[in-house]
């Protein structure tokens, strides 16, 4: 494997103008590492990258991955596909094909050039959970006909894709299942909770709660995230995941909600709108597989990720 021969290695990272991925894109180059990253800007955005585009180990080709992509590289991470339910939902069609036909794409180029891969995966592979926390081991509960199925089932296929290709082509997998993760440069329109309060807040404008507020989730700050994806990456090739990662305090939305105002003195009012359909009811991640597998220990505690956030909302906002 072409791997074992370099320390310093040629990366492709898809969806890499996108939140998380500029992220890693930004962590690969600081680990000595060439970038090549690839985006249809379709939730990305050039400002990610904008700070990128003079580094020499940096190179950015628009591609849309559900379309061939033949590239030479010695490692590949699999990000893109929006993650806010309000973009995965604009298109439902064009995420599922984002999800399945973008994974036989990047396995199939993994798989002529014999490198390894990585899956962004997510929580939503266990929809709705009737087990709390959610273990690796639990097989989760989709609605495989509702409005969030174009997400979850078409990373579910593509997960069902990674371990084929690993079982019947012999390709090193490494399947992460994220869960909700946040940070700066998060679109200030991504609509998902964290920057939709944050934003709403910052505007004086009302917080929509949907539903009662009692639902929950984890929050992870990106910092404590993205170390983790070059961890796992350098793990033996007999450890393919999937591995859990996210940090396991679990807040209620109307908690977080209390929480944002407070952080932002806003003026801003809760309001009550009706619950989506199929809106899980809880989450957190059971992650002692990925603490002893790679030493995996979210530090950054919510109120600290959200002053951050909160600090370059405010900046791209100009507020
Ligand atoms: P994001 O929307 O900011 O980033 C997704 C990126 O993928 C964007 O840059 C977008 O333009 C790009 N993209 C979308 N469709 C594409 C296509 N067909 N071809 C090429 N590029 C395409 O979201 P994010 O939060 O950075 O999420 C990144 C990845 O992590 C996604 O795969 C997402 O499912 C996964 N994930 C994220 C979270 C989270 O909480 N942030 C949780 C679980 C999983
Ligand atoms: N592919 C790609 N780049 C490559 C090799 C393959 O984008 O360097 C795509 C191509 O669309 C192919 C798919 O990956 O159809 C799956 O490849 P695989 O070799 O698994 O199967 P094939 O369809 O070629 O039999
Ligand atoms: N949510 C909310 N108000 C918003 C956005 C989201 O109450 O403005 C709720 C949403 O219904 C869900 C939780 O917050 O229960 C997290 O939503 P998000 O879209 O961030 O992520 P996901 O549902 O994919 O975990």
């Amino acid at each position: 494997m072409r791997r074992d021969f370099a320390t310093t290695r040629r990366v492709l990272v898809t969806g890499g103008a996108g939140f998380l991925g500029s992220h890693l894109c930004d962590a690969l180059l600081d680990a000595g590492h060439d970038v090549l990253c690839a985006d249809n800007f379709f939730t990305g955005t050039r400002d990610n990258i904008v700070h990128l585009k003079d580094h020499p180990r940096f190179e950015f080709m628009r591609h849309d991955v559900t379309f061939p992509l033949y590239v030479e590289v010695d490692e590949i991470y699999n990000l893109a596909c929006p993650a806010s339910p309000i973009h995965y939902q604009h298109d439902p069609v064009q995420t599922t094909k984002t999800s399945v036909h973008g994974a036989i794409n990047v396995l199939g180029l993994a798989k002529r050039l014999r490198a390894r891969i990585f899956q962004a995966s997510t929580s939503e592979v266990y929809g709705d959970p009737t087990v709390h926390p959610q273990p690796e081991s639990y097989w989760g509960n989709v609605n495989p006909i509702g409005q969030r199925a174009c997400y979850d089932e078409g990373k579910r296929c593509a997960e069902t894709l990674f371990f084929d290709y690993h079982r019947q082509h012999g390709l090193e997998i490494k399947v992460a299942r994220i869960f909700n993760t946040y940070g700066p440069r998060m679109h200030p329109k991504d609509g998902r909770v964290i920057s939709n309060f944050i934003v709403r807040a910052l505007c004086g404008e009302p917080l929509p709660i949907h539903g009662d507020g009692s639902q929950t989730r984890s929050f992870c700050y990106v910092d404590d995230l993205i170390p983790a994806f070059l961890r796992f990456m350098e793990t033996p090739a007999e450890e393919p995941g999937p591995l859990n990662l996210g940090n396991p305090v679990e807040y209620t939305i109307l908690d977080l909600a209390e929480t944002v105002v407070r952080l932002t003195g806003s003026s801003s009012r809760i309001e009550h709108r009706p619950r989506p359909a199929d809106d899980p009811a809880q989450r957190r991640p059971e992650i002692g597989k990925a603490r002893a597998l790679i030493g995996f220990e979210p530090s950054v505690p919510l109120e600290e990720g959200l002053a951050r956030t909160v600090h370059d909302l405010r900046a791209r906002l100009r507020m």
